[in-house]
């Protein structure tokens, strides 16, 4: 079940494409975000919630939004990889916006090479509490540690703004301003930021950029973080053509109460309504 309050249709003709990777073979510490996609579409049934936007936008008529199911993750992690890359690429082809349920942070790798396949030019937006740009962790380039770094090294986007860091090391802080990451770290986040960006909008949302208060459904707990207001706002005043989301890390078996599933639903709704906004306002 995966209706986001009865938004999700079944039409070869659509704008918008949910797509599940379950997979967690990346995760350096607790396993455990394979099972993500699914909580996600469990939480979003259409007796917990209705189809609008805080905004007012109405996601069953407005929009046409599928669900194209998980990926295949059966076998090594490069077939995984490959099997993501294509399926993004035959969502991007159909011109609509893949909507991604990870799955640990890896997969923003993939997923962003098949984008750099469509747009020339790519702004990113990366929500998390780390900024996942180490050079390797523990001897492996492709943990779920270091998406950022193979990004930035590809040459795949054309800016990177990191919003709600507060676990930056050293060698961390050098990568990014040897690449000109825009690193907002919650330290220095006394008011809200609003965001523009110039060109087409890929945003990436681990969802340990939220506080553990509000979403302890994550396996890298890292108080301070921000709330999911905060975060509503944050979407609500952003001034882009969002062309991609994921929303990466949800570990379900640390979210016994299913808050963090909640806010992983209530983040692709508002990211989904603001599509529709801009796509409005012309
Ligand atoms: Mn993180
Ligand atoms: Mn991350």
């Amino acid at each position: 079940m995966s209706d986001f309050g009865g938004a999700i249709k079944k039409s070869d003709v659509f704008d918008l494409a949910i797509l599940g990777v379950p997979f967690d073979e990346k995760s350096c510490f607790l396993r455990g975000a394979a099972s993500g996609p699914q909580a996600i579409r469990q939480a979003s049934t259409g007796k917990a919630l209705n189809p609008f936007t805080e905004l007012g936008i109405d996601l069953e008529t407005e929009v046409t939004i599928v669900d194209l199911g998980d990926v295949d993750t059966s076998g090594d992690v490069d077939k995984t990889f490959a099997r993501l890359e294509e399926a993004v690429i035959k969502i991007l082809e159909k011109k609509a916006v893949p909507i991604i349920l990870g799955g640990d942070h890896s997969i923003t790798f993939p997923i962003l090479k098949a984008f750099a396949r469509f747009f020339s030019k790519l702004d990113l937006l990366h929500f998390d509490a780390h900024p996942d740009l180490y050079p390797e962790l523990y001897g492996d380039r492709f943990s779920h540690a270091c998406p950022f770094a193979r990004i930035l090294e590809a040459g795949l986007v054309d800016r990177l703004v990191q919003i709600g860091i507060r676990a930056a090391t050293p060698e961390q802080r050098q990568i990014a301003s040897k690449f000109g990451v825009t690193m907002m770290e919650m330290k220095d986040l006394k008011n809200l930021p609003s965001l523009e960006f110039t060109n087409p909008l890929y945003i990436s949302f681990d969802l340990d950029s939220l506080d553990p208060a509000f979403a302890p459904g994550v396996a890298h707990h890292e108080p301070g973080g921000l709330t999911t207001r905060q975060v509503i706002d944050l979407i609500h005043e952003l001034k882009a053509q969002i062309v991609g989301l994921d929303v990466v890390e949800l570990n379900p078996t640390r979210d016994p109460s299913g808050i963090t599933a909640a806010a992983a639903v209530k983040i692709i709704k508002e990211v989904i309504g603001q599509i529709v906004l801009t796509k409005k306002s012309g």
